[in-house]
């Protein structure tokens, strides 16, 4: 059998190295759970990234994809197959928005987004092409999402980047208002920062975007890739701020898994037109049919509410250790997309510890832990966690 020191050496040797791993090989999971190579068993708060929102393995996903392989695939985007336009339905029946295009991966939905902007401005607003997005922002790996993800570090070795984003602070107002001008196509903004650090606005911070994008007859575009599909405690993080948006994003938790990503707009701003953009496996029926069974069962069975419920408990818990761990700064959140942040940059070393204990967690910032369990998460695997955490905390 192949130890996990092993697949580690294979990596080392084999696999570009673009990202910073945690030394932990996941070769299974069920439910909050997986196991490592050694057979170690973990409790998983990182559900894949904010991806597994019903947890590993969820048998409405499983059984789907399974019957899907063995009835279809994939088709292309020139014939009608039935898993997508269930599951563009179901999205569209649930939401504000009217239309639907789906693609591959977060980044890719940004893509798709930012050129409905470009062709609105073109169509509608004398050829205005600018995008205001956020400092702190994370919008994707790709050209254009690099230069819109407002984090010099993601962009400087790749300069120069493609023009027409214009960066402000998060949740400041006034600073989108000064920087629109004749040439802004759209606000472009995630409604919860999750990369940046778990950054959550005022209350009526986009309510009032929302009224600047009206009387400008600008665009407002949310990326709820990480917020949406429940993750706040309402199926799109829009509804947590009283706001409809004119085009979302989604990607991450729509595929339970399976990787999808997608773009919805309200029909009256669809600029897009036949010819203007694709995908091969866009929309194809394995991932439609994953992200439609899972939605199906995670509306039916209000899984938002629980994320809800069990967000405000892990607050809770985490604020017991807050108060009693003195180098603890911050503890934040909205549903289940919570953050702790430390006084000083302990977060690399936490995580050594908290995986020796069995509990795996991210590293959002060096000072700040980040918490995106999968959203039908237990009390009970909650407070187990909250015990393996005050032992790693304990250690520092
Ligand atoms: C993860 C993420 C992306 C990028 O998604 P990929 O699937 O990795 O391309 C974009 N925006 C937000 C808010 C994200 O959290």
């Amino acid at each position: 059998m192949t130890i996990s020191s092993d697949w580690i050496a294979i990596e080392q040797k084999y696999y570009a190295q673009t990202v910073r791993r945690q030394p932990v090989v996941i070769v299974r999971g069920e439910g909050t759970r997986v196991w490592d190579a050694d057979g170690k068993e973990y409790l998983d708060f990182v559900a894949g990234w904010a991806v597994n929102n019903l947890g590993h393995s969820h048998p409405v996903v499983t059984q789907a994809i399974v019957e899907q392989a063995g009835t279809l695939l994939q088709t292309s985007n020139q014939f009608y197959t039935v898993p997508q336009l269930q599951l563009a339905e179901i999205l569209i029946e649930n939401s504000c928005l009217d239309q639907v295009f789906f693609g591959n991966s977060g980044a890719e939905a940004n893509e798709g987004a930012l050129k409905l902007a470009r062709r609105y401005g073109k169509l509608h607003r004398d050829g205005a092409y600018e995008v205001i997005t956020a400092f702190n922002s994370f919008h994707g790996r790709t050209m254009a999402t690099l230069a819109a993800t407002g984090q010099p570090a993601y962009q400087e070795a790749f300069t120069p980047l493609l023009p027409g984003f214009v960066h402000v602070d998060f949740n400041d107002v006034e600073a989108i208002m000064n920087a629109t001008t004749d040439r802004t196509a759209a606000v472009f903004l995630e409604p919860v920062q999750g990369e940046g650090g778990v950054n959550i606005p005022a209350d009526d911070y986009l309510s009032r975007v929302r009224e600047w994008c009206d009387e400008k007859g600008l665009l407002l575009i949310l990326d709820e890739i990480q917020t949406g599909m429940g993750r706040l405690g309402s199926l799109f993080g829009y509804q947590e701020f009283g706001v409809e948006p004119d085009v979302i994003t989604l990607a991450k938790g729509l595929g339970y898994g399976t990787p999808i990503g997608a773009f919805l707009s309200k029909e009256y701003c669809m600029a897009l037109v036949p010819g203007d953009h694709g995908s091969t496996f866009g929309g194809n029926a394995l991932t439609t049919a994953a992200a439609y069974a899972g939605t199906k069962f995670l509306i039916e069975n209000d899984i938002p509410g629980h994320a809800r419920a069990m967000g405000d408990h892990l607050q809770r818990r985490l604020n017991e250790l807050k108060s009693r761990f003195s180098f603890v700064k911050d503890v934040r959140g909205k549903g289940l997309l919570v953050a702790m942040e430390f006084e000083s940059d302990i977060a690399g070393q936490l995580l050594t510890h908290a995986n020796a204990g069995g509990l795996l967690l991210n590293a959002v910032k060096p000072n700040a832990i980040r918490f995106m369990p999968p959203l039908n998460v237990t009390a009970e695997e909650i407070d187990q966690a909250m015990s393996l955490l005050e032992d790693a905390l304990g250690k520092i």
